[in-house]
């Protein structure tokens, strides 16, 4: 570690900043916030520093700096555009003992500032050492979107919470126990949505049952996991899983995206494949139930989007049955995700009026989907789990009205480094299907728009993983 970190408390204290340009002016900005005593001492005062002071809240010098503007100082902000002048200031405050800043100059300064995220009285600090203050801006930019925007007011509530809960809350350990229940369940959750007065009555409703109650109750997260892509996930689904203690996730869910949680979260897979626990859908929902009994925070991971070919609507009618919490947080659905990264838009205003989600899961006769109304010309059909139902489908198409000549494709593991695309005609798909030899998962889609992806590839186009066969 090269520097270390500390939050400076200046409240009342003199802070000397020579310089009186944009880089003073910018500096000056950030400490104002701070209730230091500001100094400004240089013979040229850009006007907006001129009017600060003309408001009281700065003293100023219009002049050349003196050593005995050290007098009395915390902090130095050196930010003149003299190189050899702003070495000498840091040389005296070293003199003095006093933490100095050059602006840009590492070497001279005894403290660097970092990039901030100032979400009174929350404060995130990202410095990269002073190696690149792009890279740090960018990390701050990325933290910036992981910090909910209410923090600061949450931190600020917590901190009410602290003094009024002080007398019902004598225990150190209960008070651990009460503010994790807070910070981790759904009163935050409350409270950074926007509903306080909600968060307000959980945390009531906590107060009363930490003394008796062993923990607080668990929750479950339907999080939609998305096509494969990691960066395809919600800030929303990142946060849940990093936040989760369980995570039972499908087979489809990549090990990069399961990788996100934190280290420590119990992974579970309750997908479809030989080799893992019973995943009968009986089965699943008991394991939500149960480890939601147990207090943990349980997501219940899913590719795509949950209510989409998921099952995700039956599992809550289980835990709802059983009443335990949860909530939903949706995800790029693949018949989006994958069209998205083969370049064919599911609408087109010249070739798709209307876009149809079928599942192509072999079904009793009764819950066959409307052919006929698939088989129509301006039509979008994607269907999911459709592969291995690829002849069927293919006829019974044709056999509703659908030209042979109509464009169709697959695409499989869409949004993935292995991503292949194969567009063909509804007379010649199964043949290019065979000979490209797909691996699933594989989305099929039928409709003009599919020749749109002779033009708008843009995804993988690199790797020669398409196949296009028209005629
Ligand atoms: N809930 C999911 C769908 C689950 S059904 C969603 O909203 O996407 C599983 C089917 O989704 C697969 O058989 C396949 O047809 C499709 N699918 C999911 N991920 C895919 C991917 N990366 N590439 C192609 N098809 C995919």
């Amino acid at each position: 570690m090269n520097y270390f970190p500390v939050f400076f408390n200046l409240t009342g204290q003199k802070v000397l900043i020579v310089g009186g340009g944009e880089v003073a002016l910018r500096k000056i900005s950030m400490l104002e916030r701070t209730g230091a005593l500001l100094n400004v001492v240089a013979p040229e005062i850009a006007p907006e520093i001129m009017q600060r002071a003309a408001q009281g809240t700065l003293k100023l010098a219009i002049r050349e700096f003196v050593a005995a503007d050290l007098d009395d100082a915390r902090l130095v902000i050196v930010a003149t555009s003299r190189v050899a002048l702003n070495r000498w200031i840091a040389k005296l405050s070293e003199l003095r003992n006093i933490p100095v800043n050059v602006v840009d100059d590492r070497e001279a300064s005894r403290f660097i500032v970092p990039a901030i995220i100032d979400r009174d009285p929350v404060l995130v600090a990202v410095s990269t050492g002073g190696a690149s203050p792009v890279l740090a801006r960018r990390l701050r930019e990325r933290l910036e979107a992981l910090v909910p925007r209410r923090i600061g007011e949450f931190a600020a509530w917590l901190s009410e919470l602290r003094s009024s809960t002080r007398r019902q809350l004598r225990d150190a350990h209960q008070r651990r126990r009460f503010f994790e229940a807070v910070v981790d369940g759904p009163a935050a959750r409350r409270f950074i949505e926007g509903d306080r007065q909600g968060a307000q009555r959980l945390a009531q409703r906590l107060l009363a049952t930490t003394s008796t109650a062993p923990r607080a109750s668990g929750e479950v997260t339907l999080v939609g996991a998305g096509p494969g892509d990691p960066e395809l996930l919600t800030l929303k689904a990142l946060r849940a899983l990093q936040d989760a203690d369980v995570i039972l996730h499908d087979r489809l869910v990549p090990a990069v995206i399961l990788d996100l949680a934190r280290r420590d979260a119990e992974r579970i897979c309750v997908g479809k494949a030989a080799g893992n626990i019973g995943s009968s859908q009986t089965a699943i929902n008991s394991l939500l139930i149960e480890h939601a009994r147990q207090g943990k925070r349980v997501v219940r991971l899913k590719g795509g989007d949950p209510f989409i070919f998921g099952r995700g609507g039956e599992e809550l009618q289980a835990l709802a049955a059983a009443q335990i919490d949860f909530s939903v947080v949706p995800g790029i659905t693949a018949a989006a995700g994958c069209t998205a990264y083969a370049g064919i838009p599911l609408t087109h205003r010249d070739y798709a009026q209307t876009v149809s989600f079928v599942t192509g899961h072999a079904q009793a006769e009764e819950k066959q989907p409307d052919w006929r109304a698939l088989a129509k010309p301006d039509v979008t059909a994607v269907f999911y789990m459709g592969l291995a139902r690829l002849e069927h489908i293919i006829a019974k198409l044709l056999e509703h009205g659908a030209e042979a000549s109509r464009p169709a494709g697959i695409i499989a593991q869409g949004t993935t480094p292995d991503q292949r695309v194969v567009t063909a005609t509804l007379a010649t798909l199964r043949d290019a299907a065979a000979a490209a030899n797909l691996e699933s998962p594989a989305l099929l889609v039928v409709g003009k728009v599919v020749e749109l992806h002779s033009t708008l590839a843009w995804f993988n186009v690199a790797a020669g993983a398409d196949v296009s066969l028209s005629a």
